[in-house]
């Protein structure tokens, strides 16, 4: 079943993404060269509850933390600890933040520093692969319209989407239906209409599309090692088009 959600409940989901938005801002200014992703998660976890929100992934199955910190060619849920950030890294940062009974998710890959022509290219097609998703968030269309979107820019680019791990419905809990895949066909999947709320996040890769769990039965790696990226926006569908509610300016530190 997909729960539509009422104006004031989306502006209430607004209010969260609005906290994971600066969530990761700060991340934006605090990532850099030494600094290990258990600092991160401690300054993520003391902002959101200073805003009056709670970190949704701490304890969410077991996740021992605030924050999803995930380096390189690891593509999702890594766990944040004694890793020190270096330069040349891609790092991203996944963030849920529940405040006032409903969630909001949003993930960011930084550049540290010089990644690279590729990396960057890497990072630019996947913001290009969500804008794009995005878009084709309205009432009437279906869900396939935004994983076809997702897919055609990705794969235009070069690059592969990850077929098994996928953007979902977001609201009282983190995961609700639809799930929203970031490949397949225009016009199929579930019909979108106003009140949906969904995590749109393509999690695409500079090489091959298989990945693989590692032993802290959490972190999601690519096989061939090849660099991932993630970019995710908590999108509501109105009358008018889409509103992302996780949107606030994110100081990338690509130059
Ligand atoms: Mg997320
Ligand atoms: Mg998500």
């Amino acid at each position: 079943m997909i729960v539509r959600k009422s104006a004031d409940e989306i502006d209430t989901m607004a209010r969260a993404g609005r906290v994971v938005a600066e969530t990761l801002a700060l991340m934006g200014e605090t990532i850099r060269p030494g600094i290990s992703t258990r600092e991160l998660d401690d300054l993520a976890e003391e902002l959101i509850r200073s805003r009056g929100g709670v970190p949704t992934f701490k304890g969410y199955r077991g996740f021992p933390a605030s924050i999803c910190a995930s380096p390189n060619d690891m593509v999702v849920h890594g766990i944040p600890g004694g890793y020190r950030v270096r330069e040349g890294d891609l790092l991203t940062v996944d963030v849920g933040v529940t405040l006032e009974g409903f969630v909001a998710d949003s993930a960011y890959t930084f550049a540290v520093g010089e990644v690279g022509e590729e990396a960057e290219r890497l990072l630019a097609v996947c913001q290009a692969a969500l804008a794009a998703g995005i878009a084709e968030a309205r009432d009437g269309n279906h869900v396939g319209d935004i994983s076809a979107a997702v897919q055609r820019v990705t794969e235009e680019a070069g690059f592969s989407v990850i077929r098994s791990l996928v953007g979902h419905g977001v609201g009282r809990s983190m995961h609700e239906e639809p799930q929203v895949p970031n490949y397949g066909r225009p016009g199929r999947g579930p019909k979108l209409a106003t009140g949906m709320t969904i995590a749109i996040e393509p999690m695409i890769t500079a090489g091959g599309e298989e990945v693989a769990v590692a032993d802290d039965d959490w972190s999601i790696s690519t096989v061939d090692g090849s660099l991932s990226a993630h970019f995710e926006h908590t999108v509501a569908v109105r009358e008018n088009g889409p509103r992302i509610l996780t949107e606030a300016p994110v100081r990338s530190l690509v130059p």
